[in-house]
């Protein structure tokens, strides 16, 4: 396999790892104010992160490449409202979606059919990520400054449940 998708492979091991780690420091933050159907999503949402991360472990690992754990950033954001969060994850998905695409497109100029079909799920899971995300800013904005409007999301929230990841390799 080409090095360039070698090594951007091996790094999103890493972003993957990161995004964990954002997402639980926002379970974190939501814990605090007691929110916890919310803080529950993000925490679902960490593990979702690390199945991406083994993924792409498990992939380098069946094409014989050897996988380097790098240390993983310590989340630096900063959250100051029930919505700051929210907003923080839409931004983030959009910019995971970017380095998926990154990764796709060095794999189609170098005719590695391989990786792009197994990017391919990724695409997809973007998509629905980025809806996701999306869809919880604008269900905050209609409902959420309503105190009850906000309990109702936070139960709603509360109900999340883990499910494994559709790819399996
Ligand atoms: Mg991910």
């Amino acid at each position: 396999m080409n090095s360039k998708i070698v090594s951007l492979l091996n790094e999103q091991i890493n972003k993957e790892f990161y995004s964990a780690y954002l997402y639980l420091d926002m379970a974190i933050y939501y814990e605090q104010l007691d929110l916890d159907g919310y803080a529950n999503y993000y925490t679902i949402q960490a593990q979702e992160e690390r199945d991406h991360a083994l993924l792409f472990m498990k992939y380098m690992q069946s094409n014989g490449l050897k996988v380097t754990l790098e240390a993983i950033g310590k989340p630096d954001k900063e959250f100051s409202s029930v919505l700051g969060p929210l907003e923080i994850a839409a931004e983030h998905e959009r910019y995971v979606t970017s380095l998926i695409h990154n990764i796709y497109r060095e794999a189609q100029a170098d005719g590695d059919y391989r990786t792009m079909k197994f990017l391919g799920w990724f695409v997809d899971e973007q998509m629905e990520e980025e809806e996701s995300a999306d869809k919880m800013i604008s269900q905050y904005r209609l409902f959420g400054q309503d105190p009850r409007g906000l309990y109702l999301l936070n139960q709603e929230y509360a109900g999340r449940v883990y499910t494994a990841p559709s790819l399996t390799l």
